[in-house]
């Protein structure tokens, strides 16, 4: 990969997101992997690496598990607890 092509180095972007803590910093990580010409590598070289989280390719790692929703942090509301 070239440094120069990865959106996510952009002096603009704030790293954090990539290691989202809510669903609104997940959203806006994979907007920018949307952009990004290189996402196949991008993931596959953090799950060769064992990379274990974070937002690779726009693909978000828990625990080097592919998870598809962040869910915020704490314990769910009761109504969520519900109706699952
Ligand atoms: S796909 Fe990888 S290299 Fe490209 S913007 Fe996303 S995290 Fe960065």
């Amino acid at each position: 990969m070239t440094q120069t092509t990865m959106a996510c180095t952009s002096s603009h972007v704030d790293p954090e997101i990539f290691f989202p803590g809510d669903p609104e910093q997940l959203a806006a990580a994979r907007a920018i992997c949307a952009t990004c010409p290189h996402t196949r590598q991008c993931l596959a070289d953090a799950l060769a690496t064992g990379t274990s989280d974070g937002v690779w390719g726009g693909v978000l790692l828990e625990r080097g598990a592919v998870v598809a929703v962040k869910r915020p942090t704490g314990r769910p509301r009761k109504s969520a607890q519900a109706a699952a």
